[in-house]
C-alpha cells in the first residue's frame, strides 16, 4: 500500500516510559570522572609554579544587572514513522524544550525577562511533517542519519542543538530587554548555565558548569582546587577541547565535604585579552557566591544557583503536564 503525498503522516507512539522525564535532564550529580585530553595553558594569570588559591579581590566595576540564561528539555515520547511500503520504520523523538532568562538587578529584584518554549519531532526520516496535537504542534526536524552512532544518540544531540539555539535567541532578547531598563548599555553580565560552546561570541558572558565529567588540570594544579576555601578560585587557565575558552574553578559557600564539594567551573571566551578574562574571574568571585542555593531548599545546592533554579521551575511549567502531552501525541497518532 502506498500513501499519497498529500495524506497525513502516519506514526506510532511507543509505550510511555517514566524515564523520559528524567534521563535526558542534567541530574546535577557528578558522573564518572575521567582523565581528559584537553590542551591546557595554566600560565595565563600567574606562572604555573605560583598556582595557589586566589582570594576575592577589591571591588571591580560591577555590572548593573546579572542576567541568568538557562534551558530545559523533556522527551515526551519515542515514535515510529513507517515508510510508504510499511515494511520499515524510522525512529523519532517527540520532545519539548524551553529557554529563558532572569534578571537580577537593583531595580526589580529577580524577574523573568524572556521565556520561550517549543515542541519538536526529531527524526532521520526525511518525509516527516509537522504533527498537530491538542497540546500544540510538534515541528518536524530532519536529522542526518549517522552510521557511527545509535539513532537515539543522534536525535538527542539534534534536540540539544535546537535547545542551544533557542537559548541564544533568548540571550539576545534578554540583552535587548535589560538595556535601558535595568542596565545602561553594555554594563550587564550574562551567566549561561552550562558550557559557553557556541555562545562564546556573546560579549560579557560567562558559562557556569556545575558538574565535572573530566579532570582537565595536571595533578599538581588539580590539587589547588581541593584547597580552595569558599569564595576562592584557581588562577585563570586556557582550555582547549573541540573549542577554546578561558576557565577557572570557584568554590561556592557550602558545608564542608569532599574536596570538590561546592566547586563550579566558570568559563569565558578565549578571544578576550587575558587581563579581561582575569577581571571576569574576579567579578565571578564577588557576584556568584551570594546566589548559591542552600541544602535544605535544594538537593543540588550549592551549585544550583537560586535564580537558575527558579527559572528552571518556571520553564518546566511551560512545558505542560507530561502525561497530558503524551496523551495528546497518542490521540494524534491514532488519527494518523
Ligand atoms: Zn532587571
Amino acid at each position: 500500500m502506498t500513501t499519497p503525498p498529500s495524506a497525513r503522516m502516519r506514526f506510532h507512539v511507543d509505550g510511555w516510559d517514566p524515564a523520559y522525564g528524567s534521563t535526558m535532564e542534567d541530574s546535577g550529580e557528578a558522573t564518572t570522572v575521567a582523565e581528559s585530553t584537553a590542551r591546557i595553558d595554566a600560565a595565563v594569570e600567574v606562572p604555573v609554579e605560583n598556582w595557589t588559591p586566589v582570594a576575592p579581590g577589591a571591588p571591580a566595576q560591577e555590572p548593573s544587572a546579572v542576567v541568568f540564561v538557562d534551558g530545559v528539555r523533556r522527551i515526551e515520547a519515542r515514535v515510529w514513522i513507517p515508510d510508504d511500503a510499511g515494511t520499515t520504520a524510522s525512529m523519532g523523538v517527540a520532545a519539548s524544550y524551553a529557554a529563558g532568562a532572569v534578571c537580577c538587578c537593583s531595580s526589580g529584584g529577580a524577574h523573568v525577562l524572556v521565556a520561550e518554549h517549543r515542541r519538536g519531532l526529531f527524526t532521520t526520516d526525511a518525509h516527516t511533517t509537522d504533527v498537530t496535537t491538542r497540546a500544540g504542534d510538534f515541528r518536524a526536524h530532519h536529522v542526518a542519519h549517522d552510521e557511527a552512532e545509535s539513532p537515539a544518540v543522534t536525535l538527542s544531540a539534534a534536540l540539544q542543538r535546537e535547545l542551544l539555539s533557542l537559548e541564544l535567541i533568548t540571550a539576545a532578547a534578554a540583552r535587548a530587554a535589560v538595556t535601558g531598563h535595568c542596565a545602561e548599555a553594555d554594563t550587564d553580565l550574562l551567566v549561561i548555565d552550562g558550557p559557553l560552546r557556541s555562545r562564546d561570541h556573546l560579549p560579557r558572558a560567562l558559562g557556569f558548569i556545575k558538574t565535572h565529567r573530566a579532570i582537565y588540570l595536571p595533578p599538581e594544579l588539580n590539587a589547588v582546587v581541593g584547597r580552595l576555601e569558599a569564595g576562592e578560585r584557581t588562577p585563570v587557565f586556557l582550555m582547549g577541547t573541540s573549542w577554546d575558552r578561558y576557565a577557572w574553578y570557584l568554590r561556592l559557600p557550602c558545608r564542608p565535604g569532599s574536596p570538590w564539594v561546592g566547586v563550579v567551573r566558570v568559563e569565558c571566551a578565549a578571544n578576550l585579552p587575558a587581563a579581561q578574562a582575569v577581571e571576569l574571574a574576579s567579578l565571578s568571585q564577588r557576584l556568584l557566591p551570594p546566589y548559591a542555593s542552600v541544602e535544605y531548599k535544594d538537593p543540588r545546592a550549592p551549585q544550583n544557583l537560586v535564580p537558575i533554579a527558579g527559572l528552571e521551575r518556571q520553564l518546566r511549567r511551560r512545558l505542560g503536564d507530561q502525561k497530558v502531552v503524551y496523551r495528546a501525541l497518542q490521540v494524534a497518532a491514532a488519527a494518523s
